[in-house]
């Protein structure tokens, strides 16, 4: 049975899977070791456990255990590849290359390199919110210390050509850093076939727990430079001190194995759910854009902006669907969404613009019921507005 709301925001995060609560529970009450105590028992299996997490996360990114460092997040997996990587060449500084449409999580760190001397070359994307190989090779200079591009949008759902930026940046020999946030666990990942040299990754985007990521990064000869943002103990190589987040960890590990069992099958199943939202919505609505590539996206998002109706009673007054706006509430004054805006939308079709995701546990008759809402609302506004003007 349909028990509104509707969850459509499964780029903002998702829910935990049961079976990833499942595995973590007696990390909180029975199995509370701290994994570094492997001198008893309760340490060990602590130890243990976070390194079957590490083969988990690991087998999901077609990775080697050696090469995971857990983290708290996307956030902190991004600040340590960017900052870390570049505090390795603080005396000469240099060049990095990025995105305008970056998450804000890669957008701080690398203003902080620029308030440091680093010289930064923000990337234009085209109408569907990509870069080309192409733009990337124009921008490498001699001193391209690294380039940090995402997998796929969180906003529009655009997957970057990763695979071909990858193997640019390994021709001339600039690392390559992606936060793949989004695309991991929806997308089939083989850091080699991406051609990445340090990836990060958030568990609570893939039906893991809030709080716990992981940050890639390649071994090689030379290693890689990377120093610490967080710095202790030595936990996690030295590059992520603080007691690890064992409860945490073992969910992250799970999720990435469930979610890489049936990763096709799910993606396919995933995107046919949002085409089906995409055809009630554009079959009930006129004046609706697409944003975002029409395939070249996430399987499960999708993103419209709609003409004709005020941004904020847009989403506030859709009690019963759970989805997102295209302008970001960050200090109470709606801004329109930079993302839209640089794909070319108009400060107005940014803000009337509605986020909607479908999840591991969207069903059809959701996606039916909140199709159905969304036009009947949108309809409703656009039937008010007419008759006050
Ligand atoms: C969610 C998200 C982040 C932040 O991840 P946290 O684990 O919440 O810190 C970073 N980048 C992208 C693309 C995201 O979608």
């Amino acid at each position: 049975m349909l028990k509104p709301p509707v969850y459509l925001d499964n780029n903002a995060t998702t829910p935990c899977d049961p079976r990833v609560v499942a595995a973590m529970l007696p990390f909180f009450t029975e199995q509370y070791g701290n994994a570094e105590s492997v001198n008893h028992a309760f340490g060990r299996a602590a130890h243990d456990a976070i390194e079957q997490a590490r083969r988990q996360v690991a087998a999901c990114l077609g990775a080697h255990p050696t090469e995971i460092i857990f983290t708290g997040g996307a956030t902190e997996s991004n600040n340590i590849a960017i900052k870390g990587v570049c505090k390795a060449f603080e005396r000469d500084g240099g060049h990095v290359i990025t995105c305008c449409t970056e998450h804000k999580a890669v957008l701080g760190p690398i203003d902080t390199l620029k308030a440091h001397g680093f010289r930064v070359s923000c990337l234009e994307v085209d109408e569907f919110g990509r870069v080309t190989p192409e733009q990337v090779a124009d921008a490498i200079e001699p001193d391209t210390r690294l380039i940090s591009l995402m997998w796929a949008n969180n906003e529009i759902g655009t997957l970057h050509p990763i695979a071909a930026i990858g193997r640019l940046a390994k021709a001339r020999g600039v690392l390559f850093h992606t936060d793949a946030a989004q695309g991991v666990g929806k997308l089939r990942c083989r850091v080699d076939d991406l051609g990445v040299d340090l990836l990060s990754l958030s568990a609570h985007k893939l039906y893991g727990p809030k709080g716990v990521g992981a940050l890639y990064v390649r071994r090689r000869e030379p290693p890689i430079p990377v120093f610490p943002v967080l710095e202790g103990a030595g936990h996690e190589r030295g590059l992520r001190s603080g007691t690890h987040n064992v409860p945490g960890i073992v969910g992250a590990g799970v999720a990435c194995a469930v979610a890489d069992a049936d990763i096709e099958e799910e993606g396919h199943r995933l995107t046919s759910l949002r085409e089906r939202l995409r055809t009630i919505l554009f079959d009930g609505l006129e004046d609706i854009i697409l944003n975002g590539h029409p395939t070249d996206r996430l399987p499960g998002n999708l993103n419209i902006s709609v003409a004709g109706v005020e941004p904020e009673p847009l989403v506030t007054g859709l009690r019963t669907v759970a989805l997102s706006s295209g302008s970001a509430c960050s200090t109470g004054a709606a801004a329109p969404s930079r993302v839209l805006l640089a794909i070319g939308r108009t400060p107005e079709q940014a803000q009337r613009s509605l986020r909607m995701c479908v999840g591991r546990f969207t069903t059809d008759e959701e996606v039916d019921y909140a199709g159905e809402q969304i036009v009947k609302h949108v309809t409703r506004l656009r039937r008010t507005a007419a008759v006050a003007s």
